[in-house]
């Protein structure tokens, strides 16, 4: 067997490949960047064409480091949730743009079968909620307005990216790992399968979806680089972190900082259903035995600073926001509220616009700077309280995520949330997560107990500020909130 662990995490705003030994040290990591499509106010877009190619390319760099195929053991993907993929059999073409989690279009959809009562059915199979942000109205979506889908008849094949990353590397096996499959409110997270009644519900058609398989185990080989090197790891991005922050107890809380935030904190053998809009999502299935997460979404996060340095060209770099953070002694009194997509968790309104406000003529870029930061804090906090009512309060946040190299706003994490927050010094924990996984499929490891060893050291930083600047804080941003949700 070969030494390495290859990991492809196909993220939002990039993919990229890394090899990993099985004692948890990086060798080498690729990266190529993908192109974002907004066609229209609300729709995010990819090409699923591009996301196969440099996928090869960054996988197949790798290959190359690591001395060829026969030195790799296995294979692990992770990859951006929710966004769906549809494709023709026969020519393993894409048949129309990927529509990304953040595309808003379905928003409509969602209320309208919200108010005709159907979101209970959905919370109570899926644990999750009516929102755009979920697959299967997406897919209803594509069905019904693109025509060279329903006309492919049995050569359509719909999946999300792990899905369509097997397809190409295996040349045809359709499949699915229970994580991915969980998001798309399309599964009986119960029982495990598709659920026909959803699939009527949202206009999914049952017979394009694929097979719903385990998130370690041997699914298949690829000869994309050569010699046949097999796939043993599956896992949505977020569940591959909580992974790789070995988030293994009931309890184990990791907060991930990329273009969005997610925070799951594993709930164990049950499924827990959340009394406060949380989600309830399927935190792996291994051997045929499923463990489950509370999950909170938040749409807004790292893109936040990108639309700083990007859309108002207040900052030239991601990094800066960090010294200016520490230039301004506080907010001034200047709340982002970043709903520049809607609002998530707890709120779910897709229609809520953002906001910055407390605006006075002694505001300048660094308080919108630190507003923006500060905003990541609140926004965990709003979830802190949601999970804490569903009786799963953090003791301790593990952060992770292109974010969270920012030393200010992981103390301020801490400082708002008032606990302890780790940080590990390999922040990659998704392409941990998916290489502890490929590594468990491929018999390098015995247990995810075991294959948690890859974790390193962690960094704590500790709540720092008084009960009433926290409130006075809070009470700031509760109001700053009040007026983006009328
Ligand atoms: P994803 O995996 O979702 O593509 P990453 O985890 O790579 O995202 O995180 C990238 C995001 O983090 C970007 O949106 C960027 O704006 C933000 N980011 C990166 N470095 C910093 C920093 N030092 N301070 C604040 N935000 C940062």
């Amino acid at each position: 067997m070969g030494e390495y662990l290859l990991v492809i995490d196909e993220g939002t705003t990039s993919t990229r490949a890394m090899l990993f030994r099985p004692d948890g040290a990086c060798m080498a990591s690729e990266a190529a960047p993908l192109t974002q499509s907004y066609p229209r106010p609300g729709w995010v877009e990819h090409d699923a064409a591009e996301i196969w190619r440099k996928s090869l390319r960054v996988a197949g760099a790798m290959v190359a480091q690591a001395g060829g195929p026969e030195r790799i053991a296995a294979i692990g993907i992770t990859n951006q949730r929710e966004t769906v993929v549809f494709w023709d059999r026969e020519t393993g073409e894409p048949l129309a743009p990927a529509i990304v989690w953040q595309d808003r279009r379905t928003a409509d959809i969602c209320r309208d079968l919200a108010e005709n009562g159907h979101e209970g059915i959905v919370q109570e199979r899926t644990g999750l909620l009516l929102d755009p942000y979920f697959s299967g109205s997406k897919i209803g979506w594509a069905m019904r307005e693109w025509p060279q889908l329903t006309q492919a008849g049995d050569r359509l094949a719909v999946g999300t990216v792990e899905s369509w990353l097997v397809w190409k590397l295996t040349e045809g096996l359709h499949l699915t790992d229970a994580t991915n499959a969980s998001r798309t409110a399309l599964m009986d997270v119960r029982s495990g399968g598709w659920d026909p009644e959803l699939c009527d519900l949202f206009g999914a058609p049952r017979g394009a979806l694929p097979d719903i398989i385990d998130c370690a185990g041997q699914f298949g080989t690829t000869r994309a680089f050569g010699p046949p090197i097999p796939i043993c790891g599956l896992a949505g991005d977020q569940q591959a972190a909580s992974i790789g922050q070995a988030c293994l107890r009931p309890g184990e809380t990791k907060a991930t900082f990329g273009t969005g935030a997610f925070i799951l904190t594993h709930t164990g053998a049950q499924l827990l259903p959340s009394d406060h809009r949380l989600l309830s999502t399927i935190a792996w299935r291994i051997g045929g035995e499923t463990a489950y997460a509370l999950e909170g979404s938040v749409f807004v996060a790292g893109s936040l600073v990108q639309w700083l340095r990007d859309g108002l060209k207040l900052i030239d770099s991601a990094p800066e926001t960090e010294a200016l953070a520490r230039e301004v002694p506080d907010n001034g009194g200047v709340y982002l509220v970043p709903a520049l997509s809607g609002l998530g968790a707890p709120h779910w309104r897709p229609e809520a616009r953002a906001a910055i406000s407390g605006l006075t003529f002694s505001a300048t870029r660094a308080h919108v700077a630190r507003a923006a930061l500060e905003a990541q804090s609140y926004q965990a906090h709003d979830l802190k309280r949601a999970f804490a009512s569903d009786g799963q309060d953090w003791r301790t946040l593990r952060i992770d995520g292109g974010m969270v190299a920012n030393d200010w706003m992981a103390q301020d994490l801490a400082d708002m949330l008032g606990v302890t927050v780790e940080r590990p010094r390999f922040a990659e924990t998704t392409a941990l997560g998916a290489a502890m996984l490929a590594g468990l499929g491929c018999g390098l490891f015995a247990s995810l107990e075991e294959a948690s060893a890859m974790r390193g050291d962690v960094e704590r930083f500790e709540p720092r500020i008084g009960e009433d600047e926290r409130a006075a804080r809070l009470a700031g941003w509760a109001e700053a909130v009040r007026k983006v949700l009328p």
